[in-house]
């Protein structure tokens, strides 16, 4: 299936379809001046993006809810074109409080629909209003859950999920690589330093011979595995970077090269939560 930008759709076994390359909207929102969330989602629709990823956590529904509203009033976009994922956070897990939760996406978001609604966590926290359930002496505060969960997974030239993609391919199973950029600001979900992957002499090299840069080369390397990718950026330069990646083709040897880069180190290892009885990240996959 050739991959555009006017047409990235990947068919799902229910019918439905979903865009190859999504807008990540994750922000801290102490550092995020107010705004900035609903601009780059609105740039993002004008750019040609239809997968918006948005999250409770990230305290920014009520934004990105006002800007597809914004396109569908302006005539740009009907509701049917976006594809909106949202997401029940750690604090949500028990059975009682998914769909109070969900309907509270819903009224932030003004939408009256969710494309799909997954577990944000692999490991249940304290429920709650707190996002972060801390007790007193600052430790995080945990909750066990009958957990047999999915959760969506890191996936980036540096980790590669080689094993995790064939056993979704078997099973028709579509994969959605969070931090495809290999980029997290957010210290408190990672413990490994590893160069940053931008920095990535091959990705580079690559980039330059496709006049493209690493962060394009990297993003394409995962759509070309058929891949979902759901790069963040609130900067118009970098919207429109991460989605101009339908116009060029990496060969079966350069996609071969870049698997060679897979370190098998996640850079989200949540390992402030190790001690968690459900921490999945000791297990291979
Ligand atoms: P990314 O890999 O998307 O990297 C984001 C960072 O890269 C930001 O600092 C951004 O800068 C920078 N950046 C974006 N585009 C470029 C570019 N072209 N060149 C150079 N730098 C660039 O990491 P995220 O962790 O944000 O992951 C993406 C999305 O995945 C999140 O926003 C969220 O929607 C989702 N996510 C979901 C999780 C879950 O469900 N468990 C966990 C983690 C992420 P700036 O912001 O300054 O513009």
């Amino acid at each position: 299936m050739e991959l555009t930008a006017g047409d990235h759709r990947i068919p799902l076994s229910d019918g439905n379809s979903i865009p190859i390359i999504g807008f990540g909207t994750y922000q801290d929102s102490k550092l995020t001046p107010k705004g900035s969330c609903r601009a780059g989602v609105k740039f993002a629709i004008d750019v040609g993006y239809r997968h918006i990823d948005g999250a409770y956590s990230s305290e920014n529904e009520d934004e990105v809810g006002e800007a597809i509203r914004e396109k569908i009033a302006e005539g740009w976009v009907k509701r049917e074109d976006i594809f909106y994922c949202g997401k029940l956070w750690g604090t949500d897990f028990d059975p009682k409080r998914v769909l109070p939760r969900l309907q509270k996406t819903l009224q932030d978001l003004q939408l009256d629909y969710v494309d799909l609604y997954i577990m944000e966590t692999p490991m249940a926290f304290k429920p709650g209003e707190e996002i972060f359930p801390t007790d007193e002496n600052g430790n995080r505060r945990v909750h066990k859950t009958n957990l047999c969960a999915t959760w969506e997974v890191e996936c980036h030239p540096y980790f590669t999920q080689r094993k995790l993609l064939e056993f979704c391919q078997q099973h028709d199973i579509l994969m959605v690589a969070f931090t495809p950029l290999g980029i997290s600001k957010d210290r408190d979900w990672m413990s490994t330093y590893f160069q940053p992957l931008l920095e990535d002499e091959l990705l580079n090299s690559l980039g330059k011979k496709y006049k493209k840069t690493a962060a394009q080369v990297a993003l394409r390397f995962n759509i070309q595995r058929g891949i979902v990718v759901i790069p963040k950026s609130f900067d118009p330069k970098m919207i429109k970077e991460n989605f101009q990646i339908f116009d060029f083709s990496l060969t079966t040897e350069e996609m071969k090269t870049i698997e060679t880069l897979n370190r098998d180190v996640r850079l989200l290892d949540l390992l402030k939560w190790s001690g968690h009885p459900e921490y999945p990240f000791h297990e291979e996959y």
